[in-house]
């Protein structure tokens, strides 16, 4: 079992930089964990803990059953990929990958078969006799991969491995990497500041920020219930939009102004809970993803769907799908929209949301409120 269980791990560098402030999580075996984040949040530090390149500060970290806060980075049965992929030049691809289990002594037999069966996975049994300076970054990246499956750890642990290739080869190899974690049903933890990768690969997420965890959970819930306004705006692609609105009550019914007075109206659900917890007259954070706003043209008004307008500044045809860039309420935004839509730069837009689709925080803690 190759269970992960970090308990209050912490990392202070000297200066009291605090780099990761109170980490706590169960990784269960056969997990594949991304930690993600901007840069500086403390996701490399967790990392090189857990490899056991960097010193605890304070907290307890076990791998399997076993504490680990003082075995070292060789004996804890972990294999680490690195961004730079690490290969030693003047050794064969063979070498690069037979080398650290020569160190430890293991029948040549055994060696050969071992690294066999990893090309093959990694599908580079034919470059088996070239030097790293022979190979693309892509092909570089296998052997990196592949000196870490010979030694089958229990854990895998990527730091940004894919930063290095090209837009093409990082989507190719993503999916290579999912499927090399099918294949060997290992636990992997990756870090990448990249939330697509964080998306596309973990089976849970674990989004930080200034040394501190803000979210742990899967793709979808991180994307469909974030629990604060940087998980929102940092998962997802265009970026939510978020307005600066004020809860007002109107008729009777609690709605949200945003500062040009536009109203946006939530459902029934939503304006018991503002008016529960006392929102009433307050400032808050309104965000509404760029792909739930619809063209007024292709989805007619229905039911608990309203609107909003602006004038499109820039229209991006994407493919499949279109943006158009817009201004409300002194706010720069995004509708995705179908490609098909004939709006173009300079028209007026009138953009349908439904009132489910509405995220509202907190304007002090930048928590959720819905
Ligand atoms: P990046 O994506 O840029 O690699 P990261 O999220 O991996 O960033 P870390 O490298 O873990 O961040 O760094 C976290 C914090 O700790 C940063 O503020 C960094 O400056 C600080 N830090 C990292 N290493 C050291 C060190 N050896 N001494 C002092 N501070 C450090």
């Amino acid at each position: 079992m190759a269970k992960v269980i970090l308990k209050s791990i912490k990392k202070i560098y000297p200066g009291n930089v605090q780099a990761v402030k109170d980490f706590n999580m169960e990784i269960e075996d056969k997990e594949f964990i991304v930690l993600v984040g901007p840069s500086g949040c403390g996701k490399t530090t967790t990392l090189r803990m857990v490899a056991g390149l960097e010193d605890i500060s304070e907290g307890e970290l076990y791998i399997g059953d076993r504490l680990v806060n003082d075995v070292s980075a060789k004996d804890r049965d972990i294999a680490m990929v690195f961004q730079n992929y690490a290969l030693y030049p003047h050794m064969s691809v063979y070498d690069n990958m037979a080398f650290g289990l020569q160190l430890r002594k293991l029948p040549k037999d055994v060696i050969d078969e071992k690294v066999k069966e990893a090309a093959k996975i990694l599908e580079i049994e034919h470059l088996l006799d070239r030097k790293p300076k022979a190979l693309s970054g892509g092909q570089r990246q296998r052997v990196a991969l592949g000196r870490a499956i010979v030694r089958e750890p229990k854990v895998f642990l990527m730091d940004e491995p894919l930063s290095n290739l090209d837009a093409k080869l990082r989507v190719q190899m993503r999916t290579e990497i999912t499927k090399l974690h099918k294949k060997l049903q290992s636990t992997f933890i990756y870090v990448t500041h990249d939330q697509v990768e964080a998306m596309t690969m973990g089976s849970r997420i674990v989004i930080m920020k200034d040394g501190d965890i803000q979210q742990i959970d899967t793709p979808q819930n991180v994307y469909e219930n974030p629990e604060n306004l940087f998980v929102a705006e940092f998962i997802g692609s265009p970026q939510i939009n978020i307005f600066n609105g004020t809860v007002v009550k109107n008729h009777g019914k609690i709605e949200l102004r945003l500062e040009d007075d536009t109203p946006i109206h939530v459902t029934e659900e939503m304006e018991k809970i503002l008016e529960q917890r006392g929102y009433l007259e307050r400032k808050v954070y309104v965000g509404i993803r760029p792909e739930h706003l619809h063209e007024r043209e292709i989805q007619p008004l229905h039911h608990n769907y309203s609107m909003i307008c602006g004038k499109i500044e820039v229209a991006e045809l994407m493919g499949a799908e279109k943006y158009f860039h817009t201004t409300i309420s002194g706010k720069q935004i995004i509708a995705r929209v179908d490609s098909k839509s004939v709006k173009k730069s300079g028209d007026d837009i009138e953009l349908n949301y439904h009132w489910d689709k509405v995220y509202l925080f907190d304007f002090e803690t930048e928590k959720r409120i819905f």
